[in-house]
């Protein structure tokens, strides 16, 4: 039995203990139709070629494991020893094996079912254009483009193509967070009034010629790379889109690191409903935090948005959830629904990635100018 079979097995329990289980019960339901349709009956599993082989990739590749809808079937790579490396850990067959050059002979190649694009942020979209253009669902990381724009354009191509977009959001599967959301959108303590949620890890050892400090390829500092997840648990926790943004830029302690991109900002979202969220993504370490306050009480997770594990309570007392792996999760929930030929849910598609790079770039031209940016 596998880690994550296990997981889900005492999310179950605890599930039958009557821990969260308003918030879960759709979702498990669902799997659990789908479980009957294809995974009881059928063992196909999703053929996964990881496109860019850094360091999420690799945490990916190890997550294959704990899947059960999921096959690592192939690379992209554009470096020839790390495909050496990878076909042999991974045993890929060779016809399975492509570079950024003859990646669009993937077009024939059935045995892929979808790329999964984990490159730096600049080549989301080139990346996911071409994986459409060969017939191939795709994946991809966060952020999904660099604006609304993009975004766009990357759904209307996977459209036309008739192949499935998903964003790499991996806390839409994680108990934790599907309980905040419950506990928000259903307002089990009233209306949620204020969110602080904000994530920041120190890079001050970073190669200066690192991607990431690159717009280019980063298309901005931490609000990018990170603080797309605080916008994300906002807007799931409350169930509404924001209508203005504000947000001011931090102070800048590396000058000779952030020539090109934030080393921190700060912004506030504000909805109908009253309720506003502030964040901060930021150059420091330990900054992994969600706090909800409502009418009548509150909830929290203390670590937050990382890759866990994570704890939580609430006025009602401590969270007790399963830790999962995260990343297995995710690709088991995006592959069953794919190989149910069913419609992926809007909150894990390209539709979603492009609600957020709004606000990203609503909150960039707030901390530019200085002014509150309304959004219609
Ligand atoms: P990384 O630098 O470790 O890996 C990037 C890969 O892209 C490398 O293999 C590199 O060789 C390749 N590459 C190809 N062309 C390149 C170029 N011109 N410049 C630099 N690298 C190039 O980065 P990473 O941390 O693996 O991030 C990759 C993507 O995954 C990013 O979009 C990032 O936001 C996302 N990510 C998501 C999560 C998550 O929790 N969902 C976590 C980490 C990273």
């Amino acid at each position: 039995m596998t880690q994550q079979h296990k997981s889900r097995r005492s999310f179950v329990k605890n599930l039958s203990l009557g821990i969260g289980s308003t918030a879960i019960l759709p979702v498990l339901s669902s799997f659990q139709d789908l479980n009957e349709k294809i995974g009881r009956t059928d063992r196909k599993k999703l053929n996964i070629a990881l496109c860019g082989l850094g360091r999420y990739a690799t945490l990916l590749a190890r997550s294959f494991v704990d899947t059960e809808y999921c096959n690592l079937a192939g690379i992209i790579t554009g470096t020839p020893s790390k495909a050496v490396d990878w076909k042999r850990r991974y045993a890929i067959p060779d016809a399975n094996i492509y570079d950024y050059g003859n990646f669009d002979t993937l077009k024939d190649n059935p045995d892929i079912d979808l790329v999964y694009v984990v490159l730096p942020n600049g080549m989301h979209k080139e990346f996911t254009l071409r994986a459409a253009a060969a017939g191939k669902h795709v994946i991809v990381e966060k952020p999904m483009a660099f604006t609304e724009k993009d975004c766009e354009e990357m759904i209307t191509a996977c459209q036309k193509a008739g192949v499935q977009l998903a964003v790499g959001y991996r806390l839409h599967y994680e108990p934790n967070h599907l309980e905040i959301k419950r506990l928000g959108q259903r307002k089990v303590f009233g209306q949620v009034r204020l969110i602080e949620v904000s994530l920041g890890y120190s890079i001050d050892d970073i190669d200066p010629n690192d991607w990431h400090l690159k717009k280019n390829l980063s298309g901005g500092g931490p609000l990018m790379n990170l603080g797309v997840y605080c916008v994300q648990a906002s807007r799931y926790v409350l169930g509404e889109e924001p209508i203005a943004v504000t947000a001011q830029f931090g102070p800048v302690t590396k000058p000779e690191l952030y020539t090109e991109v934030e080393e921190s900002i700060t912004w506030q979202l504000y909805f109908a409903s009253g309720a506003m969220a502030t964040s901060t993504s930021t150059n420091s370490s330990g900054v992994d935090r969600f706090f909800a306050s409502a009418e009548k009480g509150f909830f929290e997770l203390s670590p937050a948005v990382s890759y866990g594990p994570f704890r939580g309570r609430s006025s009602h007392g401590e969270f007790d959830f399963p830790v999962i792996n995260q990343q297995a999760a995710q690709m088991d929930g995006i592959a069953k629904v794919i190989l149910a030929g069913k419609q992926l849910p809007e909150h894990i598609s390209g539709i979603e990635g492009k609600k957020d790079m709004k606000i990203l770039e609503a909150i960039y031209t707030a901390a530019e100018t200085g002014k509150k940016i309304f959004l219609s």
